[in-house]
């Protein structure tokens, strides 16, 4: 079998589409060296081999050695070099690992590898250059006594071994006072045979003087690295399956320490922060390449080049143009400039924030680089709403002092008075002050302090917390879990690192970081939402906004699946619609009676002894909730809405504190005791398998009927005014046929009534969500009575996981670094589990009724990953919150492409 690709001298046995066999790196130096780019010569060892590593106890196969020599010898005739030589120009080289991405983690890039007492006398005497040899040689042993032989810090010390080792001869020498690159000849010298002692010392071996030893053990550190603690961590958080493996990178050394007509640095072919399409990066003279990173010097930025060194500067222009033009995008690379020539040591495609993707594309289309399909897909999806969030104003956030971290729950900047509950929230919004509503954890109850608040933070809680939900589906700022806050509910406090702050001091968070300011700073809202939502005309005339709009118009040309809202007032709906939704896929229509008085009639429901009392309760709702419906009706311009009866269970909707209890008691007119026994009744041990769904319409027919009517009067309504509507009835939680059944016939029978009265008719459906497995497995059977399917994946996802969404959290993280699960599924569509259920529905389905439109309506609606899923099991639409609508265009219009 082959495991060694080479290249050099223009010619390469891999090229750039072989990333998963050759890692990104050296598929890269393959394509660089085949396009006629100068790339010093070398070889990479397969990720192949990283496999046959672990499946065999950490061995090798038998071929490679020989593939390797083979490897060697090309490098040497192409550089006029020897490995090894003791006479002549000795080939030294670097030990680059090469994962498909690079990553952190992984162990560090090992340069001038060859080197030993008798190679470094050939190299200095074949260069004429005693300092610049001796400079290779001190850091040759320094990185590979510190990644490969693992001389590191141990605990209790402050500094790297190897540069107390340098400070100290400095001090003895210099005083302290004199920079690395002025270290001479005699000073390397004499740090070489310090740096032998220390690794000896340390690891009670001498430093390995054969070449092919270092060779073999610095390749087998890079595999080895593959599986150590800091890059499994790292895998687990960014979903990169430890098969894939790592490649091993062996390349023929250049210089960039060979005095100040020699140099190394990194670019971007643009600007990777703003997106300008300006050179943009830094290098240092005399210098090796981990210096420039490092931070020893100060680097140069990228443009000085052009006076200090013209014609190389030139040179590597010429090579932006053609990696440009070649690779099609923007490129990161890394270069080296030895005596005047240069070197090209890497390119990949370069990271960017989210307003440099998008001006990348836009500009690249223009200019004829890629098509407008392939604009699409130079967007990252899950990275589309940093365009839409407030940002901090940054010349003021480099001056705030950072007091805690949290997760980044809702992208964004927002800075104002900090509040501890709900009520004292809205009152200072009231006044026309900035909120952040800091609390433990918040809850249903402290939704409107989170509409009134511009941030939210909390101290507990994870991506799903109810926190971080309601800020994606709001759109709102939000760190949550900065498990460092001490709050103190009592005496309006919380109190980080030694300093507290009390109720009305003001703190900033940045959701996009997850990141705690103390203090305040200064934010200005997204050009996009300006121009979009609240038609800001001069927002609409920034470039950003612009783009944003083209780049939207292109998805709605590729796309097949569409995008709908979730969404429970007309202000949201309003906005969703703005962004492009095409509809509502879910309004939670519970979320109506959490508002004003509203809670007071739905607790007088719940807390009716009598059908004849809880009709009195409904009837007091039913104008609140024919209002919201009129409402989401007008601001849908004609699109469908898809309304979910009541869900929840109820003991949800009661005061669980004493306090409160006995608040309700004295405005009910009705004895504690009786709230507190009902409270005590709906107590349940499992809530989410419990009374809640259409069991609660099945006992209570009369809850379904008040809904009915509430949707199909405001539809009346809405006719009558001119609006048209598309009113699509929902039931949740149905598993049986006849449970639908059941709900169905009553909204027939209110319909029927209600245009009896009105002398009237509107056109409506009824159909269910797909939520637990035997609905989705009895598909045939619902889909006789269901006219459509929304599948609920944040239910069927617990509830064929059997999983809690809100228990999970405390197992998690294990699960996801165990690789038990390569994503949280409570975020993405699990496509195995969750997905097979929904593939047997939409195939039940669909043979009892050809054509059945098919939606989902859960959290994952806004997930990329999830979306592209749905597109290829083919639903109809998907629906998210707000201001994940941009998010959801741009993944489906991807998912087509
Ligand atoms: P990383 O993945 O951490 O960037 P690299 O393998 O790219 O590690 O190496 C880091 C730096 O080492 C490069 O930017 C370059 O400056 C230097 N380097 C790597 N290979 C060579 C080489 N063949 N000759 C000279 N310098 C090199
Ligand atoms: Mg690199
Ligand atoms: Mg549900």
């Amino acid at each position: 079998a082959k495991y060694v690709y080479t290249w050099g001298a223009g010619k390469a046995d891999g090229n750039g589409s072989m990333k998963a066999l050759l890692g990104g790196k050296g598929a890269n130096l393959a394509e660089m060296t085949r396009i006629g780019l100068p790339v010093p010569p070398g070889f990479t060892i397969t990720t192949e081999v990283c496999t046959y590593y672990y499946a065999n106890k950490r061995t090798y196969p038998a071929a490679l050695q020989a593939q390797m020599e083979a490897g060697v010898a090309n490098m040497e005739k192409i550089m006029g070099t020897k490995f090894g030589a003791t006479n002549g120009m000795p080939l030294l080289v670097a030990v680059r690992s090469g994962a498909r991405d690079s990553m952190p983690g992984m162990m560090d890039t090992i340069l001038n590898l060859g080197l030993n007492d008798q190679t470094v006398i050939s190299l200095e005497n074949s260069t004429n250059n005693p300092r610049f040899a001796w400079d290779c040689y001190r850091r040759f042993i320094q990185m590979y006594g510190d990644v490969v032989l693992g001389v590191q810090k141990r605990e209790g010390e402050d500094h790297e071994p190897f540069e107390t080792v340098i400070e100290g001869f400095k001090h003895e020498k210099y005083h302290g006072d004199i920079e690395d690159s002025k270290l001479t000849a005699d000073d390397q010298k004499e740090l070489v045979k310090r740096f032998k002692a220390l690794v000896l010392e340390r690891t009670g071996k001498q430093f390995p003087n054969n070449p092919w030893d270092q060779l073999r053990g610095a390749a087998g550190a890079v595999f080895g690295s593959w599986m150590n603690d800091r890059a499994k961590v790292y895998r687990a958080k960014y979903n990169i399956p430890s098969e894939w493996g790592t490649a091993v990178n062996v390349q023929a050394m250049v210089f960039g320490n060979t005095g100040e007509t020699s140099g190394s640095g990194v670019a971007f072919t643009r600007n990777p922060a703003n997106g300008v399409n300006e050179f943009y990066g830094e290098f240092l003279i005399n210098a090796q390449g981990e210096d420039v990173v490092a931070g020893v010097r100060t680097p140069e930025p990228v443009l000085e080049l052009k006076k200090q060194m013209p014609k190389s500067y030139a040179e590597l222009l010429k090579v932006r143009a053609t990696l440009e033009k070649h690779f099609k995008d923007v490129q990161d690379i890394e270069f080296t400039i030895q005596e005047g020539k240069l070197f090209m040591l890497q390119t990949r495609n370069g990271k960017r924030t989210a307003a440099a993707a998008l001006k990348f594309s836009i500009d690249m289309v223009k200019e004829k680089l890629i098509d407008w399909k392939t604009a699409i897909t130079r967007n990252p999806a899950d990275q589309l709403e940093q365009l839409l969030a407030p940002i901090f104003d940054l010349a003021e956030v480099k001056k705030a002092s950072v007091i805690a971290t949290g997760l980044p729950a809702g992208p964004g900047a927002a800075t104002g008075k900090i509040y501890f509950n709900a009520e004292r929230s809205v009152q200072a919004a009231e006044k026309g002050e900035k909120v952040l509503l800091v609390r433990v954890e918040t809850s249903p109850e402290d939704l409107r302090g989170m509409i009134a608040a511009e941030g939210i933070l909390t101290a507990r809680g994870g991506v799903s917390s109810h926190a971080a939900l309601v800020a994606r589906q709001m759109g709102k700022v939000c760190v949550c879990g900065a498990a460092a806050l001490q709050i103190d509910y009592d005496k309006k406090t919380v109190t980080v690192g030694g300093t507290t702050y009390h109720e009305g001091d003001f703190l900033s968070i940045d959701g996009t970081s997850g990141t705690v300011y103390a203090g305040q700073i200064k934010t200005a809202p997204s050009e996009i939402i300006a121009g979009l939502v609240n038609n800001d005309a001069a927002a609409k005339a920034t470039e950003k906004f612009k783009s944003f709009t083209q780049l939207m118009k292109w998805c709605a040309q590729a796309t097949k699946l569409s995008v709908r809202t979730n969404a429970d007032t007309p202000e949201q709906t309003r906005i969703a619609v703005a962004f492009g939704a095409v509809g509502i896929g879910l309004t939670r229509t519970e979320h109506m009676f959490f508002e004003g008085d509203r809670i007071d009639a739905m607790r007088e429901m719940i807390l009716a002894d009598s059908l004849a009392g809880r009709e009195a309760a409904l009837a007091k709702l039913l104008p609140y909730q024919r209002d919201d419906f009129y409402g989401i009706f007008k601001a849908l311009k004609g699109f469908p809405a898809t309304i979910r009866f009541l869900d929840p269970p109820l003991h949800e909707f009661l005061p669980h504190t004493k306090e409160q209890q006995m608040d309700l008691a004295r405005k009910l007119s009705i004895p504690v005791e009786k709230i507190m026994h009902r409270v005590h009744e709906l107590h349940e041990f499992n809530p989410m398998l419990g009374f809640r769904g259409c069991r609660l319409g099945i006992k209570y027919p009369e809850i379904t009927a008040m809904q009915a009517r509430a949707v199909i009067e405001a539809a009346v309504k809405a006719k009558k005014d001119g609006i048209k509507s598309k009113p699509e009835i929902m039931i949740p939680l149905v598993g049986f046929k006849k449970e639908l059944d059941l709900q169905v016939a009553i909204v027939h029978e209110v319909a029927a009534k209600v245009f009896a009265e009105q002398k009237t008719k509107v056109e409506y459906s009824v159909g269910t969500m797909i939520e637990v497995p035997r609905g989705a497995l009895t598909a045939d059977e619902i889909a006789q009575t269901a006219e459509f399917f929304s599948f609920g994946t944040n239910d069927l996802t617990q509830t064929c996981l059997g999983m809690s969404r809100d228990d999970s959290g405390s197992f998690l993280a294990p699960y996801q670094e165990a690789e038990v699960f390569k994503k949280n599924p409570f975020a993405s569509v699990d496509q195995t589990g969750v997905g097979q259920l929904m593939k047997i529905a939409i195939e039940k389905g669909s043979k009892t009724r050809p054509g059945i439109k098919l939606g989902i309506c859960g959290e994952h609606g806004g997930d990329p990953d999830s979306v592209k899923f749905c597109h290829k099991i083919g639903l109809t639409y998907v629906s998210c919150s707000p201001y994940r609508v941009p998010v959801a265009r741009l993944a489906a219009a991807q998912a087509a492409i």
